[in-house]
């Protein structure tokens, strides 16, 4: 549609009559006030000038020859580019039919002939103001079909955005998702998802749904060498194809999951028998028997494996699980690379045990440690010759324990360090005290080292710590060490006795016979005794029996100029056939007990008592 002008003299106005008088007449008027104008003689010119674009508003005669006004009107009113233009009609015929026909055939208005030049104003004026407002409400529409457009393209904007939005959280929680319940090496299900599964399980068992089923506890034996030595590069790929080899011996209603490290949990699903469940975990044993290629290294691995038949008793897959690992446990303590069912008493026993640790980590702070002195004797003289310090526990509920109970537990759980320590303190400061009583210079205090003592990286700087702590002269200081011990690490050992022998701290080798028959191993290492292990003694028969290898360890000792202790001589028959076989020194109930502080003192105000009388 044309912008109205709204200035009359911007205001195309044309006038269409077929009587030059009118024409001049109205033109003149119009153009008075300011119009533009322009006449047309007959309906046709005024629709050539309309189609042209030229008329703002149009007054039509409706009389006149060949078309008249209302045919002309209704022409305009089919045409797109003249329909808006707004008809006034001219008429001098003022009759109501005629109103009638001038308004169907699209007229605006009608002005009756003769004019007054006032109403021909207003009905013009009028009629451009229809027509202004009506090109502003169309602009209005525009401007808001416009806003309506930018709006809806900004919300379609962001609903995409949303929709990418939501996209992205999905993928983000779907990662998450997958790192909380999946092992990121193997791709396996973790430990949360598989505790997951396996109260399940549980529960659908409670409600008496499902068969039994298994769970197996597979931990590979010394994996840590692979690790330290080749490194954890391979670790891993070993760690995958172990995941890949056990995969292949499940059902796919199996789950396997690992739990970090070298430790694999499988759900085995309806098993129907213990039977069952251990073929499968020799199938896995198998599989993993077979070499490993890695990084063109050739390895062997083997894993212990603890089995555990799920039944209704169980309540919480925690309890599963402990009972799947105490079945490892016990695999691994049968010497690894096998598996073990669970029974109830191996979990008896491992509370037993879980108490007797809890009870000993306190025993070190509540004072319930003792150190006990068993005098050692020189056999051909029958003069103490020393005491070998032996730990005590007086548990407050059990009484006494046994160390051959609580040493082993001691040292599977590292408490043996700071225990071991606090015998060899305790034991100098008591020697040390002795020594300023008694003029006992030359004798010497034996304390029991384990071999994770031995092994603390700080293990000289602590002997060290000790004896200037409580000034007890080096020299006096003897240390039992197991011969297993020494020939796991024979390098590190010598190394060891070394800084010992710099330090003129004497050393002895405890139970000698029972570990290893390392006599070719012996002149390696700079060591002063041997103790010859109880269990020979005690074989030594009333008619001599059974001497021969005392006779063996006695004869090469000597050559390699050590001295020679028996432990546990009892009878005055064993003393007599050790003595003759020139053992230096004896140990054992025969002279005396492990014996309590106060005791000891006796011992030193009798000592030519105590000589005489055993020998
Ligand atoms: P062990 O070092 O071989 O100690 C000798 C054991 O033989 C002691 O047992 C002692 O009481 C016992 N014994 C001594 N004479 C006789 C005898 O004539 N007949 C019999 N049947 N036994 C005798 P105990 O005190 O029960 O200690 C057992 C083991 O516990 C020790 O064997 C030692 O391996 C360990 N142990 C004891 N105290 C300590 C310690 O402070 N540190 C370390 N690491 N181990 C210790
Ligand atoms: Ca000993
Ligand atoms: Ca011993």
């Amino acid at each position: 549609m044309n912008t109205l002008n709204t200035q009359p003299s911007q205001t195309k106005i044309l006038l269409v009559d077929d009587t030059l008088q009118n024409l001049e007449l109205l033109s003149d008027l119009l153009k008075r006030k300011g119009f533009n104008v322009r006449c047309a003689i007959n309906g046709s010119v005024a629709l050539g000038v309309a189609q042209s674009g030229w008329a703002d508003l149009i007054l039509l005669d409706i009389k006149m020859p060949e078309i008249d006004g209302y045919e002309v009107c209704k022409q305009l009113k089919k045409n797109a580019n003249t329909r808006e233009i707004p008809v006034i009609f001219l008429s001098a015929l003022d009759s109501i039919l005629d109103k009638k026909q001038a308004f169907a055939a699209g007229g605006a208005d009608y002005i009756s002939k003769p004019f007054q030049i006032e109403e021909v104003l207003v009905r013009i004026n009028n009629q451009l103001a229809i027509v202004a407002a009506k090109q502003k409400v169309c602009q209005l529409n525009l401007e808001l079909e416009q806003r309506v457009r930018e709006r809806t393209s900004e919300l379609e904007k962001t609903n995409q955005q949303l929709k990418e939005e939501i996209v992205q959280r999905k993928r983000t929680q779907k990662k998450l998702l997958y790192l909380a319940m999946y092992d990121p090496l193997t791709d396996l299900p973790n430990r949360i998802l598989f505790m997951q599964r396996l109260n399940n399980l549980l529960q659908q068992l409670a409600q008496d749904r499902l068969p039994f089923f298994a769970v197996l506890f597979l931990d590979c034996d010394r994996f840590k060498l692979i690790n330290d030595s080749l490194g954890h590069f391979v670790g891993d790929q070993v760690l995958s194809e172990i995941a890949r080899r056990i995969k292949i011996c499940l059902k796919p209603s199996d789950t396997l999951a690992r739990f970090g490290g070298d430790e694999f949990m499988v759900l085995l699903s309806e098993m129907s028998d213990i039977n069952q469940a251990s073929r499968v975990a020799q199938k896995i044993q198998n599989q993993l028997q077979l070499p490993f290629e890695v990084n063109r290294h050739q390895l062997f691995i083997s894993a212990s494996i603890g089995i555990v038949l799920g039944n209704e008793n169980y309540k919480l897959a925690e309890h599963v699980l402990r009972d799947a690992d105490t079945a490892m446990y016990q695999a691994k303590k049968r010497g690894k690379a096998c598996h073990q069912v669970f029974n109830p008493k191996m979990h008896r026993n491992a509370s037993k045990r879980l108490k007797l640790e809890t009870d000993l980590r306190l025993a070190l702070k509540r004072e319930e440690l003792a150190v006990y002195y068993q005098p050692i004797i020189a056999l051909d003289t029958g003069s103490l010759i020393g005491f070998e310090a032996l730990v005590r526990w007086n548990h407050p509920k059990r009484g006494f324990v046994s160390p051959v109970e609580f040493i082993p537990v001691a040292e599977e759980t590292g408490l043996i360090v700071p225990l071991g320590l606090w015998v060899m303190r305790s034991a100098c400061q008591q020697f040390r005290i002795w020594q300023h009583k008694h003029s006992i210079q030359q004798l010497k205090i034996s304390v029991n080292l384990s071999v994770k003592q031995f092994y603390q990286p700080d293990f000289i700087e602590q002997i060290d710590r000790i004896l200037q702590e409580t000034q007890l002269d080096s020299q006096n200081l003897k240390l039992e060490i197991t011969e297993s011990a020494i020939v796991d690490n024979a390098e590190s050992a010598t190394l060891l006795f070394q800084k010992l022998r710099q330090r003129e701290i004497q050393l002895s080798i405890d139970d000698f016979g029972t570990g290893y028959s390392s006599l070719s191993y012996l002149h390696r290492f700079p060591v002063n005794t041997l103790k010859i292990d109880r269990s020979f003694v005690s074989r030594i028969g009333k008619d001599g029996e059974n001497l021969e290898i005392i006779q063996a360890i006695v004869t090469l000792a000597k050559q390699l100029g050590m001295t020679i202790v028996a432990e546990g001589i009892e009878t005055t028959q064993q003393k007599d056939y050790l003595k003759a076989l020139d053992c230096d020194e004896g140990q054992g109930y025969l002279f005396a007990k492990p014996l309590p502080t106060q005791e000891v003192e006796t011992i030193f105000d009798n000592l030519d008592s105590l000589v005489t009388m055993n020998v």
